[in-house]
């Protein structure tokens, strides 16, 4: 299990800055994060460093999307005073971590995770036989790990990453959570609790060791949370001693299941880059009209009086997403029966506005000097949180 329940209430989370955002990710990810900026804990960050994976050859947009990704996020409502922003790149230790963990990572575990080749496949274009895009995931399970964050946001073709993550994790701590004299040293750290809490801690290990009882389990690690009389390594020790194990110096993240976007492309596909298809976030009203004016609808409708199928219409799957009831109705018995055109059928689609509402971005805040400081390597350097955490359990086993 080698869990830690208050990790559970942390989130983390990064997107590549590789070009404007588009309302596909707003539907897919940010709103998602608006949400989930008031329920945990979050770490939401830029990742820059992931962007080189398949943008090495050509760095340049990768800079300039820094800045702009920033201002989409705080355009939808992404709060700084809520949630912890930083850039990848601004916080080296990232960078440690991935190397270290490099180290014991055998190569079939990455080379087993699906997207290795789907992506190599979709993006044959491009040169992906490198170490840094088959170490991609790790980069990804060193940005999760370092938090201790309990919870990663993905979808169902990203669940393996997280699982990855999981089984680094293990061999993390099965590799260094050992050490001399473990259970002399948990049985010392029990005594530091105080005698009510040592037996209360002991009888639920019991508990869950001879018995199974996971609530035991919860309760002692609750228990564990509580003390604020014990070191950290205490506190790592009589976690893996809880279950059976040595020290939990890297707890094991879940997967926090997202549903994949519903929001179609200007053609009818998914909403990407590389189809030439979107509607960027912060794009003028005008164009967005045009675009829209302009989408190809069913090719059934050659004339007026043609009836058509909603089922069959690129426009269609944005009145799912944007139109009420009432609406998808006009429009399923107009296109059916012809008694609709189609610029009536996207009208309700460009009054409602729905395209602008992130268009001028945060004014107040881009009006504001120095705003940038929200997310200033002072503020988002969390050095200590993993320092702390890794750096004297791992790297000093053999300084
Ligand atoms: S009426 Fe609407 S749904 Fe039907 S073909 Fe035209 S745009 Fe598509």
């Amino acid at each position: 299990m080698s869990s830690v329940p208050g990790q559970y209430q942390r989130v983390l989370s990064g997107m590549r800055s590789t070009g404007k955002l588009h309302l596909g990710h707003y539907h897919g990810v940010l709103q998602n994060w608006v949400r989930l900026q008031h329920e945990y804990e979050c770490f939401f960050f830029v990742a820059d460093w992931h962007a080189l994976t398949t943008h090495y050859e050509d760095p340049s947009i990768i800079g300039d999307s820094v800045w702009e990704m920033v201002i989409d996020w705080l355009a939808v409502g992404v709060n700084p005073g809520s949630a912890k922003l930083f850039i990848q790149s601004q916080v080296p230790e990232h960078a440690e971590l991935h190397l270290l963990l490099s180290m014991m990572t055998p190569i079939s575990w990455l080379e087993r995770v699906p997207t290795y080749k789907d992506q190599q496949e979709a993006l044959k274009e491009k040169d992906l036989a490198t170490y840094g895009f088959l170490g991609y995931p790790l980069l990804q399970s060193a940005d999760i790990l370092i938090y201790k964050a309990g919870q990663v946001p993905v979808g169902e073709d990203q669940v393996a990453h997280v699982e990855l993550t999981r089984e680094v994790a293990r061999r993390f701590n099965h590799l260094y959570g050992r050490e001399r004299d473990f259970e002399a040293k948990a049985e010392a750290a029990i005594k530091k609790m105080g005698k009510k809490n040592a037996k209360l801690y002991n009888e639920l290990r019991r508990k869950f060791q001879e018995k199974g009882d996971h609530a035991a389990l919860a309760t002692a690690q609750a228990l564990l949370e509580s003390q604020g009389n014990i070191t950290l390594g205490d506190r790592e020790r009589l976690f893996g001693f809880l279950e059976g194990g040595g020290k939990i110096i890297l707890p094991e993240p879940q997967a926090l299941l997202t549903q994949a976007s519903k929001m179609p492309g200007l053609d009818g596909q998914k909403m990407s880059k590389s189809y030439g298809n979107t509607i960027p976030l912060r794009e003028e009203p005008e164009v967005v009209e045009k675009s829209l004016r302009t989408m190809p609808t069913d090719p059934a409708r050659v004339r007026l009086t043609d009836p058509g199928d909603p089922g069959k219409c690129p426009v269609w799957p944005l009145h799912e997403v944007y139109s009420d009831d009432d609406t998808r109705k006009w429009v399923r018995e107009g296109c059916r029966s012809a008694s609709i055109g189609c610029l009536d059928c996207k009208q309700p689609m460009i009054d409602a506005r729905n395209w602008h509402r992130f268009a001028s971005g945060p004014k107040t805040l881009l009006k504001t000097p120095n705003w940038c400081a929200i997310l200033s390597p002072k503020a988002t350097r969390r050095r200590g949180m993993w320092r702390g955490i890794l750096w004297k359990k791992c790297v000093q086993l053999w300084a």
